[in-house]
């Protein structure tokens, strides 16, 4: 999926949801495991005006466990509560459910000793393309769809899905855009399959993909290709070649080639569980 994004397009995504944002109590914002700081969106603190909030961070089941539980512990803090999830597998509402009940039980405890009976939490989700946010609505909402609503203030009816008692959620999610402030987010972007990777040179997504692997996960290197590891990134895509006998007709490496296999096998996750970008705890 290519999502160009545009000022105009900008301009229109925050506009929404600022609107959307007004009636909800909190917010679900979905970014990768495998990238949990390249998915996020750049402006998401200043929308959201520190109202409570849930970090999902999908496709667990693609990252590193060991990175992912530092990625937590880095980003949690008093509003912001963080879990890691498989959307496809995992029991969603009860992980959202508890979750969400985790971060507001402040608000709600304040209400309750003041006298007022706490209404169900709203929340809506959030996150740049391809994080899994229509993944996590489709799933909750083939169990229940609830009615649509006109409340006071609000033009536009907005439909709510009841995941239990206590947390409905608005189902239309808000699409964000991801930040494009260096290359490197870029090519992280394009290593998760959120954005295409042909409009960028597959030759240094290729480059930088097999420099963090020789960093991080030189292991996972050996396993899949069953050669010795070497530190030049591009040394050791020209090693991967020869080893698959992608050659030339004059018996040089066929580079094209070779890039190509290497990022199938990276999309095919051949490579194993990867977190790209490692936390600063
Ligand atoms: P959206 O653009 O944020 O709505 O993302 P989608 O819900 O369309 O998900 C994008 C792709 O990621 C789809 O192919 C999903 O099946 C896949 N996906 C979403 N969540 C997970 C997850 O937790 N694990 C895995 N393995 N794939 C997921």
């Amino acid at each position: 999926m290519t999502i160009q994004w545009f000022p105009g397009h900008m301009t229109r995504a925050k506009r929404q949801m600022q609107e959307a944002l007004k009636t909800v109590d909190m917010v679900i914002e979905l970014r990768d495991s495998r990238i949990p700081k390249a998915s996020q969106n750049p402006m998401i603190e200043q929308l959201i005006q520190g109202k409570p909030r849930l970090i999902l961070l999908s496709k667990k089941d693609k990252g590193d466990s060991r990175e992912i539980d530092r990625w937590i512990e880095c980003l949690s803090n008093e509003t912001t509560i963080v879990v890691a999830v498989d959307l496809i597998h995992d029991n969603v509402v009860e992980i959202i459910v508890n979750a969400c009940k985790k971060i507001m039980k402040p608000k709600i405890d304040k209400q309750i000793s003041r006298g007022i009976r706490p209404r169900a939490i709203r929340a809506m989700v959030c996150g740049i393309p391809n994080v899994g946010k229509s993944t996590l609505i489709n799933r909750i909402a083939k169990k229940k769809v609830v009615e649509t609503a006109n409340k006071p203030g609000v033009t536009k009816a907005l439909k709510w899905i009841k995941l239990h008692k206590d947390l409905e959620l608005l189902d239309t999610p808000g699409v964000l855009w991801p930040k494009f402030e260096d290359q490197e987010v870029g090519y992280y972007l394009a290593l998760s399959g959120a954005i295409r990777d042909e409009i960028l040179n597959l030759e240094e997504i290729a480059a930088f993909a097999m420099k963090r692997l020789i960093e991080q996960y030189p292991e996972n290197l050996k396993q899949l290709y069953g050669i010795e590891v070497i530190d030049d990134p591009y040394k050791m895509i020209e090693a991967i070649g020869r080893s698959k006998n992608l050659i030339k007709a004059n018996d040089e490496v066929d580079y094209a080639r070779t890039i190509d296999f290497f990022l199938r096998d990276l999309r095919d996750d051949k490579c194993g569980r990867i977190t790209w970008e490692k936390a600063n705890v």
